[in-house]
């Protein structure tokens, strides 16, 4: 799969491939940004939303790399937020391509 520039808007940082992007949603400094940004989305990005629920803690690389693959091809993670009270839980925002 080939590279792309992807633009953390919460941490004003930039990563060049998925995994590293996709790792970066995970780590807490990053979370606890994301948590406070989630309530003012707005309702173009409230569309483009899916709330996962699963049997098991959400917040790790191979559930976001799931959602990335298989959801839509040409879709990508863009956020994504998890409750620490509700860790099987999970907000993932998506952007299409
Ligand atoms: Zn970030």
């Amino acid at each position: 799969m080939s590279s792309y520039i992807l633009r953390c808007s919460v941490c004003k940082t930039s990563f060049e491939t998925r995994r590293g992007w996709l790792s970066h949603l995970l780590e807490p400094s990053h979370q606890n940004q994301a948590r406070k940004e989630i309530i003012s989305w707005d309702f173009e990005k409230r569309a483009c939303v899916l709330v996962a629920f699963a049997g098991f803690p959400v917040a790790n690389e191979k559930v976001l790399q799931y959602f990335n693959w298989n959801v839509d091809r040409d879709a990508i993670v863009t956020d994504f937020v998890w409750s620490e009270k509700r860790p099987r839980v999970g907000i993932i925002q998506f952007e299409s391509r």
